[in-house]
């Protein structure tokens, strides 16, 4: 019998139930539903667990598309959140703190509330099942399916297929998701987009995105401060390298923390985990969790580059939204709203496309007119050039972030073009010179009351994966780890990712690198980091990975 795969015919699909693609789906239903058209089909694939397992933010949340979608936000949605009560920004050195005199406007965040994305997404999740939207979590897409070129859905991956890639008694082969339009939602550096990036050359003529890794741990710690934002600046980052620390704090007692870095550091020893260790060991920090418990950690990167790092975000057939296209305010350090602001143009392009019965290139290029009509737009305009401030570190980059507040996001000058972040980061031998230093962490203690290693940690990032599947991290070239990278970056990947799933073990005299995929948080560091760009990332079996709570 020739082997047939299902195949499901709707009209539109958003691939990942990030809040782009949930506020999207939305937004279309109540659209469609106001044309008499409720009978158009909508679905929405997840790949975690459930649709909140994969949600990460920091997360201080505008409310400025949401109210768009529901003007009674504030009062229907029952999830904990603190409106923002008070913000300050301290630069810190190693032991002591300096409390800037005035919050830099681009932080200040009174109107916008603490709370958790997963708390936000999950009751997203409610509502567009309320509508009727189909929601499938645990479907991860494996590839987009085109016909003459155009995307006409996604094949979602097969389920139970062991290590050597045969077939385990629960096999299931994925379903052909046919649709009119497939709409990209897939979070930063999504395995489809980047396909679908290259084939198209939707990149061509723009810069490359850069990222930056969030890491981030909550805590539950008796505070009186509910609504207060803080942010930190200097240590633990020295000051080439962009990047600052947040501490949320949530209603219940529970307070987020985190430390954000460029992906375009230059150190090839940095560790990400490790520098959130060392900023909780600040007197600042550490007075606050005294006496508190960890109870959840995770990392997730952030398309950092702004406007002009975004693609084409539309192509015959398919839309890009969210993280996955770089919506991103860089200077708030906010991309919340705007994933859902995506989500929402993305529907009314899609109404009018349904509507004309044309989902070629030219009709979907109406979304990014759309984009340069709103408000999305605007904000994005004014921090188009913050990251690439940095280029030169961080007093360079503060003069640049204040002169672009005067000249409507001018800075310094203007800064249309720069390479990728993983193009940044130094040999050893030039960035430590003689004096390698492997022991860059040599004095970190994990007292595991305060400091935690990555397993630890990991350990609360509430990780399932079956180990008997395919590799869901495919390195190219391991001899090139071994040889080369080993000599030259001193195999980074053992440090940029935050779940300790690269190790080099001495095997027959020499280091060999050693995967424990089981431990990834899906975060898509190495896919960007790795400094040969030998890394690609793709989703592992439908619900894998990790399943947070409260970040
Ligand atoms: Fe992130 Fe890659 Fe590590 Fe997974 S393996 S946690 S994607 S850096």
């Amino acid at each position: 019998m020739p082997f047939e795969r299902e195949v499901l015919d709707v009209d539109v699909i958003f691939v990942g139930a990030g809040p782009a693609s949930l506020v999207g789906a939305l937004h279309l239903q109540k659209l469609l539903a106001a044309k008499g058209q409720a009978d158009t089909s909508i679905a929405i694939i997840e790949k975690g667990r459930e649709v909140h397992s994969h949600a990460l933010s920091g997360a201080v949340f505008i409310p400025r598309a949401i109210r768009e979608l529901y003007p009674d936000f504030d009062t229907i949605c029952p999830i904990p959140k603190a409106e923002v009560t008070k913000d300050s920004v301290y630069f810190l050195t190693e032991k002591s703190k300096l409390k800037f005199p005035i919050t830099p406007p681009p932080l200040q965040n009174h109107g916008s509330y603490v709370l958790s994305l997963q708390n936000l997404v999950a009751w997203l999740g409610q509502k567009v099942e309320e509508a009727g939207i189909n929601l499938f979590p645990s479907f991860p897409g494996a590839e987009l399916l085109y016909e003459n070129d155009a995307v006409v859905g996604v094949r979602t991956r097969d389920q139970g297929i062991d290590k050597e890639g045969k077939e385990k008694a629960n096999y299931t082969p994925g379903v052909d998701i046919r649709a009119k339009v497939t709409v990209l939602g897939e979070g930063p550096r999504g395995t489809l987009a980047k396909t679908l990036i290259d084939k198209k050359g939707l990149q061509n003529g723009r810069s490359p995105q850069v990222y930056a890794i969030g890491v981030k741990e909550v805590w539950e710690a008796p505070h009186q401060r509910e609504g207060e934002v803080l942010h930190t600046m200097g240590f633990p980052l020295d000051t080439r390298t962009m990047g600052g620390g947040f501490l949320y704090f949530m209603p219940d007692n529970l307070v987020s923390l985190g430390l954000i870095i460029g992906l375009d550091y230059q150190d090839p020893f940095l560790d990400p985990h490790h520098e959130l260790q060392r900023l909780k060991a600040h007197p600042l920090i550490r007075e606050i969790l005294m006496g508190g418990k960890m109870i959840s950690y995770g990392a997730k990167t952030i398309p950092e580059a702004g406007l002009y790092a975004m693609p084409q975000m539309y192509t015959d057939g398919c839309l890009l939204i969210g993280d996955t296209a770089g919506f991103q305010n860089v200077m708030k350090l906010k991309g919340i709203h705007l994933a859902m602001k995506s989500g929402m143009l993305a529907a009314e392009t899609i109404v009018t496309a349904l509507e004309q019965n044309d989902f070629s290139e030219a009709a979907l290029s109406d979304y990014e007119q759309r984009f340069k009509k709103s408000w999305a737009y605007d904000e994005m305009r004014k921090g188009r050039n913050f990251h690439q401030g940095w280029e030169h570190g961080l007093i360079p980059a503060m003069f640049n972030a204040g002169l672009q507040f005067l000249t409507n996001g001018w800075g310094f000058k203007e800064r249309k073009h720069f390479a990728a972040g993983h193009t940044h980061m130094r040999k050893v031998a030039d960035y430590y010179g003689e004096q390698r230093r492997d022991d860059k962490y040599a004095s970190l203690v994990f007292d595991r009351t305060l400091t935690f290693d990555k397993v630890t940690d990991v350990f609360n990032a509430y990780n399932l994966h079956d180990e008997n599947q395919p590799p869901h991290l495919l390195v190219a070239d391991y001899d090139l780890c071994s040889e080369r990278c080993t000599v030259e970056y001193g195999n980074p990947c053992r440090h940029f990712c935050p779940a300790n799933v690269y190790e080099m073990v001495e095997e027959h005299g020499k280091p060999q690198l050693h995967l424990n995929p089981s431990n990834c948080v899906h975060c898509k560091t190495c896919d960007i980091m790795d400094p040969y760009q030998i890394i690609t990332w793709v989703p592992p079996e439908g619900g894998s990975g990790p399943n947070y709570k409260n970040l």
